[in-house]
């Protein structure tokens, strides 16, 4: 079972109710430390291939490289003693921010009357910062059918039209990247600049994979092995030719978004993940836990791993 966050929160946020929060995220933690063999994914994918991996075993993963990974989330794993994998983009450590969160923040710090014919919804009336989720998402989704290029410069302006003060960080930095090696947790691909791998030309989407391993290889100081394909949904986001292209790249294995738990019969380059947050799948927390605790019986309580 190889499980995947995005960001973990200092403090619950109405505007992104499907992320953990630190209190959250340490009940999950402790839920896996008591009852499952949480391995770094690296070694659960040798062990699923070689067939000795322990029963209920699990992998944490963190795609995009939010900097609460370091301050909020590796605390926690490191009290539970747990491994985990952050999936970084190049573009996002540059820039401080992905262009979705520009969204997001320039819409809970607007006013509350506010100029959105840049997106077509004209001059909208706005609830207090809390109740602003659907009006969120209805900019998020005006988004999805512009390119990346045009997303990031349409995020830009619009959260310079609503917000005088510059965009914050929410990203790693190359300091805090490597801080979370050093602790650690292993760094892994995630492209350089987060595009839907299967919609660019051959030649682009090995640059936006292998550029992206170099630079990680430069600012964390050794190569990475894992790799996590942007939106990650298998036939639609990614297909053979980019697990090949990973492969080549020089990583040993890749994760997918799709929702299942890995098998033998799993391609390590094309590994499901599962989550205990998501909201199409909201009764994963309960079969992530029943599963570990009926590997967990079945092999008894003397062997814990
Ligand atoms: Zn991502």
């Amino acid at each position: 079972m190889v499980l995947t966050y995005h960001r973990v929160l200092e403090h619950p946020d109405p505007l992104l109710p499907s992320e953990p929060d630190a209190a959250r995220f340490a009940a999950q933690m402790a839920v896996l430390a008591a009852h499952c063999s949480v391995l770094p994914l690296p070694e659960a994918v040798r062990r699923l291939r070689a067939g000795t991996l322990p029963p209920a075993a699990a992998c944490i993963t963190f795609d995009d490289g939010y900097r609460n990974n370091l301050h909020v989330a590796a605390p926690v794993l490191q009290r539970y003693g747990l491994p985990a994998t952050v999936f970084v983009m190049q573009h996002a450590v540059e820039a401080g921010i992905m262009w979705n969160d520009l969204v997001i923040e320039a819409v809970r710090r607007a006013p509350d009357t506010v100029d959105l014919s840049m997106i077509g919804l004209g001059s909208v009336d706005l609830p207090p910062p809390a109740g602003r989720a659907p009006i969120v998402a209805r900019v998020l989704e005006a988004f999805k059918y512009r390119s990346l290029g045009e997303r990031w410069r349409d995020a830009h302006g619009l959260y310079q039209q609503i917000v005088a003060e510059p965009a914050p960080r929410l990203m790693l930095d190359e300091h805090e990247l490597r801080s979370l090696a050093e602790a650690g947790i292993e760094i892994g691909g995630h492209t350089v600049n987060h595009p839907i791998l299967a919609n660019l030309p051959e030649d682009d989407a090995r640059r936006e994979i292998a550029d992206g391993a170099e630079w990680l290889t430069r600012i964390a100081g050794r190569r990475p092995v894992s790799f996590a394909y942007p939106n990650g949904r298998p036939g639609r986001d990614f297909n053979a030719l980019h697990m090949q292209i990973a492969r080549e790249a020089g990583f040993e294995l890749a994760v997918s978004t799709e929702w299942s738990w890995a098998t033998r019969e799993s391609d390590p380059f094309a590994l499901p993940r599962v989550s205990f947050c998501a909201s199409q799948a909201a009764r994963l927390p309960w079969q992530v836990i029943r599963s570990c605790l009926a590997s967990y019986r079945r092999r008894g309580p003397s062997s814990r791993g």
